[in-house]
């Protein structure tokens, strides 16, 4: 059972495809691992289920998309495309635009179950139209013409929880694990590994502890320079109930691209309410592993730490293997 994280042989060699459930979640949960690819001479591509419609947004001035799903559609996407910039994406694609017959997968939408823990579940009625109410073969196909198309070396996306529960990302997750499974089978994607984002245990409580010093700071800062309508909150406590690593656990350092991730995320202005980046004091003999903080419309101060963590699934080649590309 014991526990590495280590670094990342051949980062940076052929394409990474991230598979992502609402615009802004390629840079909240895997923007550094796409700058950091990017900037590290890779091909970097996004596949996104839905375009955000029911998401909620930030201020009186974003207020009329609500509800407006054509409208906060064509924002979001307007969004999203800055942030693909910001990050160095070379391609990126709707997985409805890979379904046969055409077909458009709206926002399933979600229901707190528990707000302060931050977990979400479904909806009592799944809308109709949505990524949920979609049929799971023509998603799992339309995904497998995505893998033929875009021919990944690595897949990247939510573990089985869907980082958080919205139903939308449990989605992902299992239509990309079954969808690589049959691309695989078929040798239609060179696939060697699907990256699932996790948390790393034994950096959580140090990083815990620099948030909460963070958060003493700027607690009494107004925040409401542009209308926000929302007061920062303190940061969640350290979780209690981490997810379970073994040594399949990928580090990516992420610090050289934190002015990348910043930009992408300034880019979701309807769904980013604060982010600023964490000064690292030079007598500092710690080791903040904070480069930024920020929060989203529920305000609670949130952290990017210097490196995304990774399971890996199968785990990663060693470096020593030899073996090229
Ligand atoms: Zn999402």
């Amino acid at each position: 059972m014991s526990q590495t994280v280590r670094d990342w042989p051949q980062f940076g060699q052929g394409t990474l495809l991230a598979v992502h459930a609402h615009p802004d979640d390629e840079s909240l949960s895997t923007g550094g691992l796409l700058a950091a690819w990017h900037q590290a001479g890779g091909r970097a591509v996004v596949i996104t289920a839905t375009r955000g419609e029911r998401g909620e947004t930030i201020g009186d001035e974003f207020s009329h998309l609500e509800g407006d799903h054509p409208g906060m559609a064509a924002h979001r996407h307007g969004e999203l495309r800055g942030a693909l910039d910001a990050l160095g994406v070379n391609h990126h694609r709707f997985l409805d635009a890979y379904a046969e017959p055409q077909s458009r997968w709206a926002d399933s939408g979600m229901a707190w179950l528990d707000v302060a823990g931050g977990t979400a579940g479904a909806t009592a009625r799944i809308p109709a139209g949505s990524f949920m109410a979609a049929d799971q073969d023509a998603v799992v196909a339309a995904l497998g013409r995505a893998l033929a198309d875009v021919r990944p070396r690595v897949v990247v996306t939510y573990g089985p929880d869907g980082g958080y529960g919205h139903p939308d990302h449990v989605r992902v997750h299992q239509v990309t694990m079954a969808a690589v499974r049959v691309a695989v089978e078929r040798g239609a994607a060179p696939i060697e590994s699907v990256l699932w984002r996790t948390i790393d245990p034994q950096a959580a409580a140090v990083t815990a502890a620099a948030l909460a010093e963070q958060w003493s700071q700027i607690q009494h800062e107004a925040i409401g320079r542009s209308g926000h309508r929302r007061a920062l909150r303190p940061p969640m406590p350290a979780a209690s109930a981490l997810p379970v690593v073994e040594d399949d656990l990928v580090r990516v350092p992420i610090a050289a691209v934190t002015q990348d991730v910043i930009s992408a995320l300034q880019a979701h202005r309807t769904q980013v309410q604060f982010i600023r980046r964490v000064d690292q004091s030079p007598d500092s003999t710690t080791g903040n592993p904070l480069v930024a903080v920020y929060a989203l419309s529920n305000g609670v101060l949130q952290g990017m730490e210097d490196h995304e963590t990774y399971r890996a699934n199968p785990p990663l080649a060693p470096a020593k293997s030899g073996s090229v590309n």
